[in-house]
């Protein structure tokens, strides 16, 4: 059984450095009782890896908005004002080793695996996951888990 609103704050203590370089304000919306069963080895690298790109695509000065609720199970959203995502680039990004503008990005250091496995562990873990995104606005990816009963 997780905790949500301490599950959020340690993982996000882990990036207080970069978040400060880039001054971004992280704001995290939810009640402070929820409490959520899953199996933390498919849960915890999907919401690591949402936060990061959230982190990584966020232009300086930027906002993240970190969005939970009990609803039929558990509903995160993670919202950025970053960079963005063009409507025709959003229909490949779950696809393994895909990135936008590779020339771009490939000095930031990541592989376009983060996302395959964030929409492989959701459905694994008998969830749904859905992305909005504009070019030069933002990003918010939501995530709709189902409480798996009996998990600890
Ligand atoms: P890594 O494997 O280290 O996560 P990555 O971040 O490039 O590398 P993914 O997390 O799979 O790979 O993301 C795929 C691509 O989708 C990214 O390269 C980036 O172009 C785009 N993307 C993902 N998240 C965001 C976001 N929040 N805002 C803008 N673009 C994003
Ligand atoms: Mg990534």
């Amino acid at each position: 059984e997780i905790q949500l609103r301490p599950f959020f704050n340690q993982l996000i203590a882990g990036y207080r450095r970069i978040i400060q370089e880039k001054n971004l304000s992280l704001i995290l919306e939810g009640p402070n009782d929820v409490v959520f069963q899953t199996k933390m080895e498919l849960f915890y690298p999907v919401i690591k890896n949402l936060i990061e790109n959230a982190i990584h695509y966020s232009i300086p000065n930027g906002k993240i908005l970190i969005h939970y609720t009990n609803q039929n199970g558990l509903l995160i959203a993670i919202q950025d004002f970053g960079i963005g995502i063009s409507q025709s680039d959003l229909e490949r990004i779950f696809e393994r080793f895909y990135r936008v503008d590779k020339a771009r990005t490939r000095n930031t250091g990541g592989s376009g695996i983060g996302l395959a496995i964030v929409k492989d562990y959701v459905e694994r873990l008998g969830g749904t996951i859905q992305v909005e995104s504009h070019l030069g606005i933002g990003t918010t990816f939501t995530i709709h888990l189902p409480n798996l009963e009996g998990t600890h």
